[in-house]
């Protein structure tokens, strides 16, 4: 029934696309010239015939860097013109500085990259080839991380397990941001008006022709980490809050068994005192009840809490970020 079907690739509309490489820096200085070098040695053997290569642009996102990474990438902007920056009034996080860079690409298709070459620029030339077969989201699954800590692959893998549980639709698996994603994938996501952003469960929730490459993840080449741990447990509730209301229906349940074991205690409470005419005052038992029970509304009505103030958030409605300068556009 399908077999008439013929999905349109992108040699329907141009000969040579334009690949967006969308790049957040925050306080890169350091590494920002060695990735535009390594990124052109790639390209340049990925595709050893320039004519038929495809045209790439680099988008950086100065992610209100303090030290003199804007100035560095604003250089090698007037000596290569492919190389684009757009710059935020200050640090907004990187899931706000990657979704301006995704509203400034112009390219047929756009790939997230870290600066850090933690994201092997190698594996562009598959996820392109995939792209041009048809795919409208390539992306690419870290099968080895024997070089993250071992910190974070175990909090990493806990995540994944427990949003995967609860989840509305599950996300990709170990799939960090680094993805080939289509045109018509960025168009979408740039008319989500989310404002807590968690944007591997938006390029997970909004489907389209998926397909996977896998590498090895490599460990940091220049610079140092830029997460702080508050950070990360920052983007893990937004990644859960954003993706399912599970957490939240969770008390009803446990709501209403608890009520319900508590009003059989009472019936058998009330039928124990007629026929004995009760006993010794239970002090320990009220106290365990007491401070069971408050421990439960806390935690639950903390949890409310999570949600209310994404709520909160989203209705203030202020932009996700805010550009201060563009350079190359
Ligand atoms: N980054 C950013 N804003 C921030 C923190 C990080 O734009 O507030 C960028 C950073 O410059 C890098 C990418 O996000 O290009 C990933 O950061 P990092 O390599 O420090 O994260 P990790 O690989 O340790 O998860
Ligand atoms: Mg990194």
């Amino acid at each position: 029934m399908l077999e008439g079907l013929k999905f349109p690739t992108y040699e329907a509309q141009t000969d040579r696309p334009l690949i967006s490489l969308v790049v957040p820096v925050y306080n890169e200085e350091d590494s920002v010239a060695h990735f535009a070098a390594a990124i052109n040695g790639v390209i340049a053997k990925s595709w050893p015939d320039a004519d038929t290569a495809p045209r790439f642009e680099i988008v950086f996102v100065d992610d209100g860097s303090r030290d003199t990474t804007a100035a560095v990438v604003c250089a090698m902007c007037s000596i290569d013109s492919r190389i684009k920056l757009v710059a935020l009034s200050r640090n907004f996080g990187k899931e706000a500085a990657l979704s301006a860079g995704l509203k400034a690409a112009t390219g047929d298709a756009v790939i997230p990259m870290d600066v850090d070459l933690q994201d092997p620029p190698e594996l562009i030339r598959p996820m392109v080839d995939l792209w041009q077969s048809g795919a409208q989201i390539v992306n690419a699954k870290r099968v080895d991380r024997s070089q993250d800590s071992f910190l974070k692959r175990t909090t990493s893998r806990l995540f994944y397990k427990t949003i995967n549980a609860i989840a509305d639709h599950p996300i990709a698996v170990d799939v960090g941001d680094f993805r080939l994603l289509d045109r018509s994938a960025v168009a979408v996501l740039n008319e989500m008006t989310e404002r807590c952003r968690f944007n591997k469960g938006l390029f997970s929730w909004i489907g389209f022709r998926t397909e996977t490459v896998e590498y090895a993840r490599p460990a940091r080449q220049t610079g140092s980490t830029k997460w702080r741990v508050s950070r990360l447990v920052a983007l893990a509730l937004d990644g859960i809050t954003s993706s399912t209301t599970f957490p939240l229906r969770v008390w009803t349940m446990i709501g209403a068994t608890i009520s319900l074991l508590a009003f059989a205690y009472a019936a058998f409470l009330i039928i124990y005192t007629m026929m004995s005419g009760g006993d010794t005052p239970g002090y320990a038992s009220i106290m365990v009840a007491v401070l069971f029970l408050g421990g439960l509304n806390l935690f639950s009505l903390g949890l409310m809490g999570e949600y209310v103030g994404r709520i909160a958030v989203q209705v203030r409605g202020r932009p996700l970020y805010i550009v201060s300068t563009t350079v190359g556009f």
